[in-house]
């Protein structure tokens, strides 16, 4: 019996309860600073003990999860501390598409990617200089919004990006990505398209919470104003969302829009879960400044089911089981090929 693995940390409670619960046997890579809190799991049947993640890629790691048939669950820690050439080199079989990670890490192809699925995005500020509205200045990778700042003019952007430097929080010769900001409610929509099913399921929304940017919210402007506190959006959690039912049709289009678009730049398309991200303007219309091409934290909030899955499930369905049950489909079916890359 295949097992289902993954790294210790980000979402991987949810996904290795989902697959004791569809039967799997569990495989956490854990760092031994975090062995004290996964050893409190009872469903976790395995730990591959390792210094840093990075040592997945070692024979000893690849070897014990080949010896147990092992698939790999990639989430946001992953694409946060391997490089798309280091995920692309692992041997154990990935769940989902293991290509179209580069391009949700890389700037450059992401962009190309939304403009593909025709995703309404924030316009992008070349230079510095051009900077003549508010703008959000990021980081290039999954860096969860550590480093991030919000700048107005050429001078504030500067300032802010020196102040970062000087704090080591982001060096000197990193590109920076501009793109204007864009205001209204945040709204992260969860996904997963199941290519056996050949079917596109939205499964919920989060809304992230991001220290400190929502710290400067709480205290009144005079205060704000006299702050040169440089905040930042690291994400500290995230809360349900649920939205107004006249916005599901349109959820539903962007969701198959990006799926299409996957399968015509990267094969074999977006397979498995992925979130589309972005702000609801005055008007409801939605800009889309991220996406995530893998399972996203945010569907922690969900681990009894989420309220659309309950509408299509007539059990508690994470999207942790949801992957799990899909593997198991695709096991019995012997279409392991269609789900893994
Ligand atoms: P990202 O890494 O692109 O997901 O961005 C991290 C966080 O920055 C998001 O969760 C938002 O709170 C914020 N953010 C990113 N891009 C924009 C934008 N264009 N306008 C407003 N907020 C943004």
């Amino acid at each position: 019996m295949t097992a289902i693995a993954t790294l210790g940390s980000h979402c991987a409670l949810q996904v290795l309860k989902g697959a004791k619960d569809e039967g799997f046997k569990t495989i956490l890579v854990c760092e031994k600073k975090r062995e004290k809190l996964y050893k409190r799991f009872r469903f976790i049947d395995e730990l591959i003990m390792v210094d840093s993640f990075v040592e997945i890629l070692d024979q000893k790691c690849q070897q014990t999860l080949e010896q147990n048939d092992a698939i790999i669950i990639p989430h946001g820690t992953l694409i946060a501390q391997m490089s798309s050439e280091q995920i692309e080199s692992i041997k154990t079989p990935i769940f989902g598409n293991k290509w179209i990670l580069r391009w949700e890490s890389d700037r450059e192809m992401k962009e190309k990617l939304m403009r593909e699925a025709k995703l309404p995005m924030p316009r992008k500020v070349k230079n510095p200089n051009e900077i003549n509205n508010l703008v959000i200045v990021k980081r290039q990778g999954a860096a969860g919004g550590k480093g991030y700042f919000i700048a107005s003019n050429k001078e504030e952007y500067n300032k802010k990006r020196n102040g970062l430097i000087s704090q080591g929080i982001i060096s000197k010769d990193e590109t920076l990505y501009i793109q204007e900001y864009a205001a209204g409610v945040l709204a992260y929509l969860q996904f997963f398209y199941s290519p056996l099913l050949e079917e596109l399921e939205f499964f919920g929304a989060d809304q992230r919470h991001e220290s400190d940017i929502e710290g400067l919210a709480r205290i009144p402007a005079e205060q704000q104003l006299k702050s040169n506190k440089v905040s930042s959006f690291n994400v500290i959690g995230n809360s349900p969302l649920v939205l107004r039912e006249s916005l599901l049709e349109e959820v539903y289009t962007m969701g198959e829009n990006f799926v299409d678009a996957t399968k015509r730049l990267v094969a074999p398309g977006m397979n498995g879960p992925f979130c589309i991200e972005g702000v609801y303007d005055e008007n409801a219309r939605f800009t889309s400044f991220e996406f995530s091409a893998r399972i996203v934290a945010g569907t922690n909030i969900y681990m009894d089911g989420s309220p659309y899955y309950s509408l299509l499930y007539n059990e508690p369905m994470s999207m942790g089981k949801r992957i799990a049950r899909e593997v198991k489909n695709a096991n019995e079916s012997n279409q392991l090929d269609k789900i893994i890359t």
